[in-house]
């Protein structure tokens, strides 16, 4: 057994900044015209563990829009507002073998939006939020990822301009699913308040934090609050291996065993339960969408620290 000391994680860390940084791999997404222009060197890895000790280099204050990982803290909001029934059957928790902005996936399930990190039931988890109105709706979300990240984190509005005019595919997808009767709230309306959660700014700093919290099963490990059950984070973790890394998210568990999300901002978030929260920002993509660097160094720390948690 690897012990988990000071030193071999700083070495690890070091080791896996050295690798990587100069890989030009991969490239920033562009179907979000903003996304095209953020800073492709950008490259910051952060590693927190459960008793709140943060172990980081490069780029850790560079923020980037969260995209996809939000989809993690608002299912988190939903399974605790709503149980883990509620998760199970009204949004899905198995992988589309499809796009994560597939159309056609709702069609072949049913009506089911398949899982919570497919575009689909993210539109549905963001409309199940409890809330009287859309503007207590977006505070609760955009509150909770604060509460994960132990931070009040920046809004992107240039992302969110480029976005909100842009999303009709979005729209179309909340509308089938309303057609279908699995929506919470006005369709167009959780429409535009997923596209502002998706416009959060993040930095690997906040990412390692907020995977922390997961790691120390729900608890906060930097201002000691608890965010979500620890009988649920299980839950998420699960979804996460299942479809975190959007159509690679088989070949990520095979390689690392660990749950993650990934976004197309260039962020991942890895969590090693109980171990440590790992956050990587670096914004060009694979033809997956996931960021080549984020996921390079987060298997490298995870093979290196032999964290693996299916090899425990
Ligand atoms: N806001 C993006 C979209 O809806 C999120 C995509 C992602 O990170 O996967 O297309």
């Amino acid at each position: 057994k690897t012990s988990l000391t000071e030193e071999r994680i700083n070495a690890v860390l070091k080791e896996a900044y050295e690798k990587f940084k100069n890989d030009q791999g991969g490239k920033n997404a562009d179907y979000i015209k903003a996304l095209a222009e953020v800073d492709s060197k950008i490259f910051g890895i952060t590693l927190v563990t459960p008793d709140g000790k943060v172990y980081e280099i490069g780029d850790t204050k560079a923020e980037v829009s969260i995209q996809s990982i939000s989809k993690v803290f608002t299912a988190a909001l939903v399974i605790q507002e709503k149980g883990e029934k509620f998760l199970q059957e009204k949004i899905g928790v198995n992988a589309t073998g499809l796009a994560f902005n597939s159309i056609i996936a709702i069609e072949l399930h049913d009506g089911s939006a398949s899982n919570p990190f497919v575009n689909a039931g993210a539109i549905q988890s963001t409309s199940w939020v409890e809330a009287k109105d859309s503007k207590e709706r977006w505070a609760k979300i955009y509150g909770n990822m604060d509460a994960f990240a132990g931070k009040k984190l920046n809004f992107n509005e240039v992302v969110y301009d480029s976005e909100v005019n842009d999303n009709k595919r979005n729209q179309a997808i909340s509308k089938i699913l309303d057609a279908y009767g699995r929506m919470g709230s006005d369709p167009l309306e959780a429409t535009t308040v997923y596209t502002k959660q998706c416009s959060v700014n993040i930095s690997s700093h906040d990412l390692g934090v907020m995977g922390a919290t997961f790691a120390n099963h729900g608890v906060n490990p930097v201002t000691g609050k608890k965010v979500i059950d620890s009988k649920y984070v299980s839950k998420i973790l699960a979804v996460m291996a299942t479809a975190g890394l959007y159509d690679n998210a088989g070949d990520w568990l095979y390689l690392t065993g660990t749950p993650a999300k990934s976004g197309v901002g260039g962020g991942i978030l890895a969590v090693v339960p109980g171990k440590m929260g790992i956050g990587v920002v670096s914004p060009p993509l694979d033809k997956f969408g996931n960021s080549v660097r984020g996921q390079k160094a987060a298997a490298y720390i995870i093979d290196k620290l032999g964290i693996n948690p299916l090899a425990q």
